[in-house]
């Protein structure tokens, strides 16, 4: 499916993309001219605007008025930015709904949605496309190539765009959807189990559309419904992708990723690059350096290097209804350039702050932008000038560069999701235990990111199968390869028992890697009660029991949520379950193959039990910490090319601290700073304000 090396693709972007998403309507007492002066003054490249001008394009029906946009293209132009045009099927005009009432969705309930909410249209409504096509096809032939547009953002980056429409069309398309992927019906209720459970099918369209979350609903034919709703997405996204690439080119297009059930390396394939929203004061603060990186190295696994369409730049908040609704802490001063920085870090080559301007309007989200309601330009517009400044002149430094991480964590928000949304048994989803193996690496100071099961897997030194439920024949004959070239592989509890309908697997756990892992599954449970059955797995001692002086406690790796005993096939053991009723039986293993080893951890991830194998899984794979000794709270992060690697040093905390350990190299971006000799090594020491950036490029010592 790829041919390349994905999660470290380049964006082919000349220099960062700096500006923001704008409405193009003046708003309140504003003028363009007095925006496009405050964008000038930031050194805005570009700015995304057209996700809400579909009214405007198109007063009624068939009757297409560019004029505006144009007139604004041209402000714009005189200003050396670009523009990247939304397409604008999120939010339909009334007119639309008034030619057909059934081209809106019809929701559980059997309501139809209102025209006001987003995404409000059925995607099998046959007059929204094709209106949708009409207006796409007009407003890509309306620009001759332009340079003053840079590319189209299919959609904004509204979520909702998955429908669950219930529509008659909606249950037609489904049961065509099942026909054609089954191919027959005895087919379907064998992939069901239906004929076990006395509940056959006759034909396809006594097939309703399934209810989630129904006590006894059927977990295959709830994924199968999660697998349609995606397959009716992309063919409505992948059209007007096709519609736009025939009409321009030359722009690039890009896609704001915004649910996971969707198909996105499918649709990547047709993209030029990911975006994505980055909303980082959604998160604790205690957790966000740690999981604002672990959202953006999920977006970069899909395609490389992206651009971030929308980044929190003030409050955000939905208002909600009754008492419920909610507000975020608007970000402290300094905070919102760390963002910059930190979605540079970790592979974003361009940056929109959301919202230009603070909205007015009663919209039901509240989006806080950088010039205040009031109109005032204060102290958020002059953090966002100092971007500007730093970014012009970083320019292409970074956007040559990618990150390059050493430790890879297999995440599929795809298929191995739905298969455990479909049946999750109250079990952590296999993408938050990729998030906790994540974290443990990205705490300890050790570059650390995120591939598909599609991608090479050849530059990292250790790879993570973090209980994806569903590991093909295919993806394990893959991760053979990997370990028999010298990588080091390290599975946990779960994985590889299903198949990608989610059933169980007529062999024993871990399915199609257990040659790799050297082991087979035998007694498993779910841990429901550790308080009253603690256990724990006890590191085997190396060179024996009797090597280990009696005061010497070696430590423990505390079970989560599973427990599995191990049969060894091949491997040897690293450790064994403590207590009762498993005590002695193996828990932790470890097998050779070809140049390299596996890993298998009997129970699921945890901080607890992670943090005392870090050290051995570093020590067999090799791995180097970015600096030796990472400061909690200051997170360092690399981009590479083959002739230099910029060093991205981030205080996450409203402390002054330090980070020592750094290579000398050159500081591109600021901080107090100071050289040291050590051992004929230079390395250079930080001391950054609270929330303050450093940015270090120190050149590759060459190639052997
Ligand atoms: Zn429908």
């Amino acid at each position: 499916m790829f041919q390349m090396t994905h999660h470290r693709r380049q964006s082919w972007l000349s220099g960062i993309l700096f500006g923001a998403d704008y409405r193009l309507e003046p708003a309140g007492d504003s003028s363009p001219e007095e925006d496009i002066r405050l964008m000038k003054g930031a050194q805005f490249t570009a700015v995304s605007s057209g996700g809400n001008l579909w009214e405007r394009l198109e007063p009624e029906p068939g009757r297409f008025d560019f004029a505006f946009l144009d007139e604004r293209i041209d402000q714009l132009a005189g200003s050396a930015m670009r523009m990247i045009l939304c397409t604008p099927t999120a939010w339909s005009p009334a007119w639309l709904s008034g030619l057909d009432p059934e081209i809106l969705r019809v929701s559980r309930s059997g309501t139809r949605a209102s025209y006001t909410q987003p995404h409000n249209a059925c995607y099998n409504s046959p007059i929204y496309r094709s209106r949708v096509r009409a207006l796409l096809v007009a407003l890509g032939a309306h620009f001759h190539p332009v340079d003053a547009v840079a590319g189209w953002q299919i959609e904004t980056s509204e979520p909702g765009v998955i429908s669950d429409c219930r529509c008659s069309r909606c249950t037609e398309a489904y049961s065509h959807y099942l026909s054609e992927n089954h191919g027959s019906i005895a087919a379907l209720n064998r992939a069901w189990g239906l004929e076990e459970q006395g509940q056959s099918y006759s034909s396809f369209d006594q097939i309703a559309l399934p209810e989630e979350g129904e006590v006894g609903s059927n977990p295959a034919q709830l994924l199968d419904y999660h697998l349609f709703r995606s397959r009716e997405y992309l063919s409505f996204a992948i059209e007007q992708i096709d519609i736009l690439r025939d009409a321009q080119p030359a722009w690039f297009l890009t896609h704001g990723l915004t649910e996971s059930s969707i198909d996105y390396l499918e649709l990547s394939t047709k993209l030029d690059f990911a975006a994505c929203s980055f909303f980082p004061m959604s998160f604790p603060p205690q957790d966000r350096g740690s999981r604002s990186a672990s959202s953006l190295d999920a977006v970069r696994s899909i395609s490389g290097n992206f651009l971030v369409s929308r980044l929190q730049s003030g409050a955000h908040g939905s208002a909600g209804t009754g008492s419920v609704g909610s507000m975020e802490d608007t970000p402290h001063p300094g905070q919102m350039r760390l963002f910059v920085y930190q979605a540079i870090a970790h592979g974003a080559d361009g940056i929109l702050h959301a919202a230009f301007r603070t909205a007015n309007s009663p919209s039901p989200q509240f989006r806080g932008g950088i010039i205040a309601n009031d109109g005032r330009a204060g102290a958020r517009y002059e953090e966002l000038c100092r971007e500007g400044d730093e970014l012009a002149r970083l320019g292409a430094n970074v956007t040559r560069t990618t990150p390059a991480p050493e430790v890879g964590i297999l995440l599929d928000r795809h298929r191995n999701q739905l298969i455990h949304l479909s049946a999750p048994y109250g079990l952590p989803p296999p993408e938050s235990q990729a998030e906790t193996v994540h974290r443990l690496f990205f705490e300890a100071g050790y570059s650390v990111g995120y591939v598909h099961r599609f991608d090479s897997f050849s530059s990292f030194k250790l790879l993570v199968v973090a209980g994806l439920p569903f590991v093909s024949a295919e993806l394990a004959g893959r991760l053979a390869t990997y370990v028999e070239m010298g990588g080091t592989l390290l599975v946990t509890a779960r994985s590889g028992v299903q198949d990608e309908l989610g059933r169980l697997l007529p062999i024993p756990g871990p399915g199609y890697l257990r040659d790799l892992c050297g082991i087979q599954v035998g007694e498993y449970t779910r841990v429901n009660h550790p308080d009253l059955f603690p256990n724990s797995i006890v590191l085997a001692p190396p060179g024996g029991a009797e090597n280990v002086p009696p005061s010497l406690a070696l430590p423990t790796l505390p079970q989560q949520d599973w427990l599995e005993c191990l049969d060894l096939v091949s491997a040897e053991v690293l450790g064994a379950w403590e207590e009762y009723p498993h005590a002695g039986r193996n828990a932790l293993t470890l097998n050779r193959t070809g140049l390299g080893k596996t890993i298998y951890l009997g129970t699921m991830p945890s901080a607890a039990n992670l943090h005392p194998l870090l050290f051995p899984l570093a020590g067999e794979a090799s791995l180097v910490p970015l600096v030796s000794d990472p400061t909690p709270g200051v997170e360092v992060a690399v981009r590479e090319c083959d002739e230099y690697r910029l060093y991205f040093v981030m205080n996450h905390t409203p402390q002054r601290l330090s980070q020592s350990g750094l290579p000398a190299g050159e500081l591109l971006v600021g901080a107090d700073s100071s050289l040291a000799d050590s051992a004929g090594r230079r390395s250079r020491s930080v001391t950054l304000e609270g929330y303050d950036v450093a940015l270090i490029r120190a050149p590759r010592s060459p190639s052997p």
